[in-house]
């Protein structure tokens, strides 16, 4: 299994970065986890994106989403459809998803896609989010989309040789009602769950990943920041 982290900004792209997106591959098959701005640019340097297995949405803030609009202009074109799989829930964004490009399926019921085997799990955030797990063989890999502390993680992750995660936060700005986790409660999260290793990632624009990441390894040794356009392999 190999993973590229196409674009890893959190809230809205840093300049000619781009927000959420991991591209995920094993035997051919090719799956996006996120779509958000900027994110369809860079896959277009890297493959056509109609021959994406699916696209899996972990929620419907625009941080993660936003280029499935354009992403459906392409698909249009083409007269091509991908399946995309994302919480079925009231947000406007989904609305505009409803449509022939996209096969529109819960995200909750993803089970198999291609040689992958899918598992997800809600987190705590605003509106619907869920975490996806990723299985090839005896590889594992764990996306928490967006997330704040959230207990059921620590077993879902359990075991997971990478896990992309949620690392918006320093220590000192966090509280209870933030939509997110800091860099170091992403990095408990990785020891107490067992991971290979931790990527941290949804840094916003004007933050500095080197003290976040700082602050993750005095929990975690093997913590690391994302690094967009890179293929790491499982
Ligand atoms: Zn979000």
């Amino acid at each position: 299994m190999e993973l590229m982290a196409i674009g890893c900004d959190g809230t809205y792209p840093s300049a000619n970065g781009a927000c959420s997106g991991y591209l995920v591959k094993a035997e051919g098959a090719c799956v996006l986890m996120d779509c958000g701005s900027g994110v369809l640019s860079k896959l277009m340097a890297l493959m056509d994106p109609a021959d994406l297995d699916a696209v899996i949405l972990t929620h419907w803030h625009n941080d993660h989403a936003s280029d499935l609009l354009v992403l459906r202009y392409y698909l249009q074109l083409r007269r091509r459809r991908v399946t995309l799989y994302a919480p079925l829930d009231e947000s406007p964004l989904r609305k505009l998803c409803e449509c022939s490009e996209y096969d529109l399926k819960d995200i909750s019921n993803a089970e198999e896609i291609g040689v992958f085997g899918v598992r997800t799990q809600r987190t705590s955030h605003p509106v619907p989010c869920y975490a996806v797990r990723l299985n090839h063989r005896d590889k594992a890999l764990v996306y928490t989309g967006d997330t704040n502390r959230w207990e059921p993680l620590t077993e879902f992750c359990r075991g997971a040789d990478v896990l992309i995660c949620d690392a918006t936060f320093r220590r000192e700005s966090w509280h209870e009602q933030l939509p997110h986790l800091t860099s170091s409660q992403a990095a408990e999260l990785g020891r107490a769950a067992g991971v290979g290793k931790t990527i941290l990632t949804h840094f916003q624009p004007d933050s500095d990943p080197k003290s976040l990441v700082a602050e993750a390894q005095e929990v975690y040794k093997a913590c690391e920041a994302a690094a967009a356009g890179v293929w790491l392999t499982l």
